[in-house]
């Protein structure tokens, strides 16, 4: 049963060009098409819970499904994470709830505020065998509890690279968050997207082997936008970062892990658009969850594609095995 922290995975992926793909989870149908994509395709993942998922479904319900998940396919090394963590007493709660990874997100702290927060959650999440995340530099858009700039702001708030190693050398965080110019939700960008390439380099060598996290990087896409706007939705210009920006990013810079939650929900918004306009006697949850849940399977199989991720799922459980990594606290209870 690999469950594990994220270590045997960002080991690899750093040197290796590929990135893992985080997906929030917040029922059974999304986490279920999330697995079987993974399943699949032979990838390594890590499903995240936002404060925002804890609350709408409940820790002990997410706990058991992914629980059912880590069952269903024991052969899949599987890392269960907070997304956007805003307290150390709920990064204490997910280290009790059997998380294997935790982010801190002190981003909207002054520098010497987040040091000090992400600090103490590092203190008491690698007591528990637990390793975590932490943001620097502020991201744009929206995502739940997190607020960002806007988005003709992003560029003055990109992660600085001189801080960054400060922040690593004082907090002895497992990944770091960057912002370079992505942004929360479906509406990231006015005009072209850009992310700053050069940027990641910088922090890359300011910060050499520290494994980067890129947020507020769905694609956002189109077929998705054009079905909920053709079957009575209104999401005029949403727009996300380009695969091919995505690509670039985990094949030739740090990036390890990236963040996938805005596509999920499209893929099964847009499905269950299309069954109400195009089935308007359907009343079967079933019958509309179902195609949703397929849409997640389809969209999270490309996903992997482009994250370079396919097929690397035995080499990060040997990875693991030959760290020896300890299982987390809450599994030796
Ligand atoms: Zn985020």
């Amino acid at each position: 049963m690999p469950l594990m922290t994220t270590k045997p995975m960002f080991d690899l992926a750093y040197e290796g060009g590929f990135a893992i793909g985080a997906f929030n989870v917040n029922n059974m149908e999304i986490t279920q098409g999330i697995v079987s994509a993974c399943a699949a395709e032979k990838s390594p993942l890590i499903l995240q819970i936002s404060k925002g998922a804890r609350k709408y479904a409940n820790m002990r319900f997410l706990r058991h499904i992914i629980s059912a998940a880590v069952e269903e396919h024991p052969e899949l090394p599987i890392a269960i994470h907070l997304d956007h963590g805003d307290t150390a007493d709920l990064a204490k709660a997910c280290l009790n709830d059997g998380f294997t990874s935790v982010m801190i997100d002190g981003s909207h702290e002054p520098f010497e505020g987040n040091i000090k927060l992400t600090a103490e959650v590092v203190r008491m999440a690698h007591q528990a065998g637990v390793v975590v995340e932490a943001e620097l530099g502020i991201l744009g858009g929206i995502e739940e509890h997190v607020v960002g700039v806007k988005a003709e702001d992003v560029e003055k708030f990109l992660t600085d690279p001189e801080q960054a190693q400060d922040f690593w050398k004082r907090t002895h965080v497992d990944s770091l968050a960057i912002a370079i110019g992505t942004s929360h939700g479906a509406y990231k960008f006015k005009h072209e997207a850009k992310l700053a390439m050069g940027r990641i380099e910088q922090i890359m060598k300011t910060c050499p082997g520290l494994p980067l996290v890129m947020h507020g990087s769905s694609s956002v896409p189109q077929e998705f936008i054009d079905l909920i706007n053709k079957y009575g939705g209104s999401m005029p210009n949403a727009k996300g970062v380009p695969e091919d920006q995505i690509y670039a990013a985990v094949t030739k810079y740090g990036v390890c892990k990236v963040n996938i939650d805005t596509d999920l929900r499209l893929a099964l918004t847009a499905k269950i658009r299309e069954v109400f306009a195009t089935k308007p006697s359907e009343f079967d949850p079933r019958n509309y969850l179902g195609p949703g849940r397929e849409a997640i399977v389809t969209m999270v199989r490309r996903k992997l594609q482009f994250l370079n991720s396919v097929g690397k799922a035995e080499a990060v459980v040997n990875q693991w095995k030959k760290l020896g990594e300890p299982m987390p606290a809450y599994y030796k209870k």
